[in-house]
């Protein structure tokens, strides 16, 4: 184990996790991470390129519902917009309620059947139901004041949160808030009634940017050279330090970038600090296909790291549609450090978007999260700390990744 790269791999994470604090899109925490990154970049002798795309920061300032007068404990959906209401309460718990009622200047409650998983934001691509989109254009044409949404146990969709927000929705423009499922019956016997619902939420425009670093022989054809893309997400959720999800990945990603400084292979390699993964129109991976939309074809590989280094477990890595030479080499590595496995396939990641375009991916991440996706209630939670994270798997992984890039 090198130690210098190991007091490194430390001072990075320090710096993403302490120093900066919050690392969500829009804050100004993300653009002084983004920075970091890109310094860092140039100091290692990469050349440096930066896409900008428009976000905003949110501020949760909380909020309150009474009705006659009583108190209901409620949250603010993430990305809404505050309101300050005193409106009759309606109810629906279905599409056909929601299509057939006159909600026009009420406070909607959204509840059972119609609340059972959490809608896709409008504008999101890569996944969205139908069923979704109805509800968001129904809700949109309503004329509602505000939404309130009662949601219940659903651990497979929301990874055990409970309540969780139903919406989650930077570009839906209606305030909404969410409460338990029995919170939410309690407040349904107020039907018909008046309630006030006041929520102190806002969003602040602040730009955000992905930070690319590039190096290679075929530096000055880029076009014509096959490109290895080396992701990892530098955004974080908001309330979380986000040390696994993902400070770890791009420490690693600057610990690779000094293994890497002298590389004069016939590839070029792309090292991209993505921004958007845990913010929900995930604008950086946006930027990034659009910059890239006609240039997919000559990624020879991508390597996404999200949730790598924690203390539990091994290191996992889950190739996609490699080909067999390729499969070959990644085996090879992975059988010469003892903290490697290979892993099983999950979706759940930047990876996804290179695979859509037709490129292969390995996605490099810790076994014991992807054993335990669905039921874990680490990740996005202030539990997702530096206490949880082994450092010298940070380097392990760099250098396993280093050896791989000189033998493809
Ligand atoms: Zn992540």
């Amino acid at each position: 184990m090198d130690k210098m790269l190991h007091q490194k791999a430390i001072n990075y994470l320090n710096y993403f996790c302490k120093e900066v604090k919050d690392r969500s899109v829009g804050s100004p925490g993300n653009r002084k991470a983004t920075k970091f990154f890109y310094n860092t970049l140039k100091e290692l002798g990469w050349q440096t390129n930066i896409q900008k795309f428009d976000a905003f920061d949110w501020e949760n300032g909380g909020a309150r519902l009474e009705a006659d007068s009583e108190k209901f404990e409620v949250y603010v959906s993430p990305y809404s917009l505050g309101c300050n209401e005193r409106a009759e309460l309606k109810a629906a718990s279905n599409i056909e309620e929601l299509e057939n009622g006159d909600f026009n200047d009420k406070i909607l409650l959204l509840y059972g059947e119609i609340a059972k998983e959490q809608l896709m934001p409008k504008n999101f691509v890569f996944y969205n139901p139908a069923e979704h989109q109805k509800i968001i254009s129904l809700l949109e044409e309503s004329g509602v004041k505000a939404i309130i949404t009662a949601t219940d146990r659903n651990a497979a969709l929301a990874g055990g949160v409970y309540p969780f927000p139903l919406i989650e929705d930077g570009d839906f423009d209606i305030p909404s808030v969410y409460l338990t499922a029995e919170n939410g019956r309690k407040l349904l016997t107020y039907e018909g009634q008046t309630i006030t619902l006041k929520s102190n939420s806002k969003r602040i425009a602040g730009p955000g940017y992905n930070v690319i670093g590039v190096k290679g022989k075929n530096l000055f054809q880029q076009n014509a050279a096959q490109r290895i893309v080396i992701t990892a997400h530098i955004d974080a959720k908001k309330g979380s330090p986000g040390a696994i999800d993902n400070a770890t990945g791009v420490a690693l990603l600057l610990i690779l970038a000094e293994l890497l400084k002298n590389y004069d292979g016939s590839k070029l390699i792309e090292l991209v600090a993505f921004n958007g993964e845990d913010y929900y129109s995930v604008p950086g991976q946006m930027a990034y296909i659009k910059a890239n939309q006609d240039n997919f074809d000559n990624i020879l590989l991508n390597i996404n790291i999200d949730g790598a280094a924690y203390k539990i477990g091994k290191t996992s890595f889950s190739t996609f549609d490699l080909e067999p030479s390729l499969e070959e080499r990644v085996e090879e590595i992975v059988e010469a450090h003892s903290g490697l496995v290979k892993g099983s396939n999950w979706v759940q990641g930047d990876h996804s978007i290179f695979l859509q375009y037709g490129a292969p991916a390995v996605a490099i991440s810790s076994k014991w999260f992807i054993d335990n996706i669905d039921t874990q209630q680490i990740t996005h939670t202030k539990k997702d700390n530096l206490e949880i994270v082994d450092t010298h798997k940070i380097v392990e992984i760099a250098e396993a990744l280093n050896q791989l890039l000189r033998k493809i």
